[in-house]
Protein backbone atom coordinates (compact mmCIF):
# COMPACT_ATOMS: atom_id res chain seq x y z
CA UNK A 1 0.00 0.00 0.00
CA UNK A 2 1.69 3.15 -1.04
CA UNK A 3 1.60 6.33 0.89
CA UNK A 4 0.26 8.90 -0.53
CA UNK A 5 1.98 12.72 -1.18
CA UNK A 6 -0.05 15.74 -1.45
CA UNK A 7 1.20 17.15 -5.02
CA UNK A 8 0.13 20.48 -4.20
CA UNK A 9 2.20 20.91 -0.56
CA UNK A 10 4.67 17.57 -0.35
CA UNK A 11 3.50 16.33 2.78
CA UNK A 12 2.89 12.43 2.67
CA UNK A 13 0.47 10.45 5.01
CA UNK A 14 0.29 7.03 6.51
CA UNK A 15 -0.55 3.80 4.54
CA UNK A 16 -4.59 4.22 4.26
CA UNK A 17 -6.33 1.75 2.26
CA UNK A 18 -8.55 4.97 0.79
CA UNK A 19 -6.73 8.43 0.10
CA UNK A 20 -7.04 10.80 2.62
CA UNK A 21 -10.43 13.15 2.24
CA UNK A 22 -8.27 16.37 2.12
CA UNK A 23 -4.93 17.29 2.56
CA UNK A 24 -5.53 19.49 5.91
CA UNK A 25 -2.47 21.30 5.18
CA UNK A 26 -3.69 22.83 1.75
CA UNK A 27 -6.85 23.15 3.00
CA UNK A 28 -5.70 25.79 5.70
CA UNK A 29 -6.26 29.11 5.13
CA UNK A 30 -3.02 29.81 4.52
CA UNK A 31 -2.23 27.24 1.74
CA UNK A 32 -4.86 26.33 -1.27
CA UNK A 33 -6.01 23.34 -3.44
CA UNK A 34 -5.12 24.02 -6.56
CA UNK A 35 -7.88 24.36 -9.28
CA UNK A 36 -8.41 21.01 -10.25
CA UNK A 37 -8.60 19.85 -6.87
CA UNK A 38 -6.52 17.53 -4.69
CA UNK A 39 -3.91 15.54 -6.74
CA UNK A 40 -1.80 12.85 -4.89
CA UNK A 41 1.21 10.89 -5.54
CA UNK A 42 3.56 8.27 -4.23
CA UNK A 43 6.90 8.17 -3.67
CA UNK A 44 7.91 5.79 -6.51
CA UNK A 45 6.01 7.66 -9.10
CA UNK A 46 7.79 11.37 -7.62
CA UNK A 47 10.83 9.45 -8.36
CA UNK A 48 10.71 8.12 -11.78
CA UNK A 49 10.65 11.73 -13.18
CA UNK A 50 12.39 13.92 -10.14
CA UNK A 51 15.79 13.16 -8.40
CA UNK A 52 17.21 15.05 -5.20
CA UNK A 53 20.11 17.48 -6.20
CA UNK A 54 22.99 18.76 -3.70
CA UNK A 55 24.11 21.72 -3.84
CA UNK A 56 27.09 23.02 -0.99
CA UNK A 57 25.96 26.13 0.18
CA UNK A 58 29.24 26.49 2.66
CA UNK A 59 32.28 23.97 4.45
CA UNK A 60 29.92 21.65 5.91
CA UNK A 61 26.46 22.79 4.89
CA UNK A 62 24.65 21.20 1.84
CA UNK A 63 21.29 22.00 0.28
CA UNK A 64 18.95 19.27 -1.11
CA UNK A 65 16.42 20.28 -3.28
CA UNK A 66 13.93 18.06 -5.81
CA UNK A 67 14.12 18.94 -9.09
CA UNK A 68 12.25 19.55 -11.46
CA UNK A 69 10.93 21.30 -8.26
CA UNK A 70 7.73 19.82 -6.53
CA UNK A 71 5.20 21.08 -4.74
CA UNK A 72 5.86 24.28 -2.84
CA UNK A 73 9.80 23.95 -3.44
CA UNK A 74 10.91 22.78 0.22
CA UNK A 75 14.52 22.60 0.43
CA UNK A 76 16.25 20.54 3.43
CA UNK A 77 19.77 21.61 4.72
CA UNK A 78 22.24 18.86 5.84
CA UNK A 79 24.94 20.08 8.26
CA UNK A 80 28.04 17.79 8.12
CA UNK A 81 29.76 17.57 11.61
CA UNK A 82 32.66 15.01 13.16
CA UNK A 83 30.16 14.99 16.02
CA UNK A 84 27.41 14.40 13.95
CA UNK A 85 24.71 15.65 10.70
CA UNK A 86 21.86 17.07 11.63
CA UNK A 87 19.31 17.21 8.41
CA UNK A 88 17.11 20.44 9.02
CA UNK A 89 14.03 20.47 7.11
CA UNK A 90 12.62 17.64 5.38
CA UNK A 91 12.00 16.56 1.38
CA UNK A 92 8.97 14.70 0.20
CA UNK A 93 10.90 12.25 -1.70
CA UNK A 94 13.88 10.21 -0.19
CA UNK A 95 16.51 8.79 -3.22
CA UNK A 96 19.59 7.21 -3.72
CA UNK A 97 21.21 10.57 -3.38
CA UNK A 98 20.60 10.62 -0.13
CA UNK A 99 20.54 6.73 0.69
CA UNK A 100 17.42 5.85 -0.05
ZN1 LIG B 1 -1.31 19.40 0.70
Amino acid sequence: MPRLICATCGTQYPESPQPPAACPICEDERQYVASGGQRWTETAALGRDHAVVWGKEAEGLFGLRIRPAFAIGQRAFLVRHRDGNILWDCLSLIDRAIGG
